[in-house]
């Protein structure tokens, strides 16, 4: 497994063969079962694998948790080199970010509602970093988690836009056994937070529930997962949300499909969640 956080070293391994498809799984690190599910969705479909481990620091508002948030590169390159991984890229900021940097890639509507509205810079980081990423990997395809919903769609979108040419492949949402999402925030809650955030879960599975047995209501679906949310002391809502699944505007009445999402704050640390409802 090649370890760099040189780009041209990334690019040269990338071209070494040129006939070959890469898979390309980007990362800020701290890795679970979640991320290697898409690292196993790349091996699977692709001649090599390249992940990328950067925690990015411009899709982190000043308020935000970047300097808590986990850090493990040597546990991660363990787990990347028994998956068979190819190939890391470990940059830094001075490499990403060098003195001069002055470009910007920001999408209008998809990145307004959700995580948009309370993280209103976030996803012209991400979607910057990505759009660095994937022009240093130059990938086939490029695997992404259904956990992060709105990031999918934003992606998928700037994909779109600037015609870059790869296929953008979305893995399922891997979860703990009660349920939690597995994310690297995880790591950050106490003990009691910890035994309390499954509700997330449990919330999204009720809205659902209620969908099966005929809601069409988008505002009792949220109410749904109101209710169950704020009866457990530790959780905070930031927001709960039934949305058309391609606009990620508000519904009132699902008639084609519905994203259930929503955002906790359990102590300092903010995790999300999603249901997709395909339509039927
Ligand atoms: P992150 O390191 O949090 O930026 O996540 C890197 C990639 O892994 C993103 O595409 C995430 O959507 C994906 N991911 C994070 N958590 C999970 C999970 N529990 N299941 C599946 N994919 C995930």
């Amino acid at each position: 497994m090649i370890v760099t956080s040189d780009i041209d070293e990334v690019r040269r391994q990338r071209w070494v063969e040129p006939g070959l498809t890469w898979g390309f799984v980007p990362t800020m690190g701290y890795l679970h079962a979640g991320h290697l599910s898409l690292v196993q969705l790349s091996l699977a479909g692709n001649n090599r694998t390249a992940v990328s481990i950067y925690v990015n620091p411009t899709q982190f508002a000043p308020t935000e948790d970047l300097s808590t948030y986990p850090r493990n590169l040597a546990g991660d390159l363990a787990l990347l080199e028994e998956a068979g991984v190819d190939l890391v890229f470990t940059p830094n900021d001075a490499i990403m970010y060098p003195p001069g940097f002055q470009t910007t890639v920001s999408l209008s509507q998809v990145t307004q509602p959700l995580e948009g509205s309370s993280r209103p810079t976030h996803f012209a980081g991400v979607a910057t970093v990505v759009a660095k990423l994937f022009n240093i990997v130059q990938p086939t395809r490029a695997y992404f988690g259904q956990k992060d919903a709105q990031q999918t769609i934003v992606l998928r979108q700037m994909v779109r836009d600037l015609n870059f040419n790869l296929e953008m492949v979305i893995g399922p949402t891997s979860r703990e056994p009660d349920g939690l999402a597995m994310s690297s925030r995880n790591a950050l809650l106490s003990a009691e937070n910890r035994a309390a955030a499954p509700v997330v879960y449990r919330a999204l599975n009720a809205a659902k529930a209620a969908y099966n047995a005929g809601e069409r209501s988008a505002e009792v679906l949220r109410q749904t997962m109101r209710a169950m949310i704020s009866a457990v002391p530790q959780a905070r809502i930031d927001y709960v949300s039934a949305a058309d699944p391609r606009t990620l505007q508000e519904l009132e009445v699902v008639a084609d499909g519905v994203l259930l999402s929503t955002a906790v704050f359990f102590g300092q640390t903010r995790l999300i969640d999603n249901i997709l409802i395909e339509e039927d």
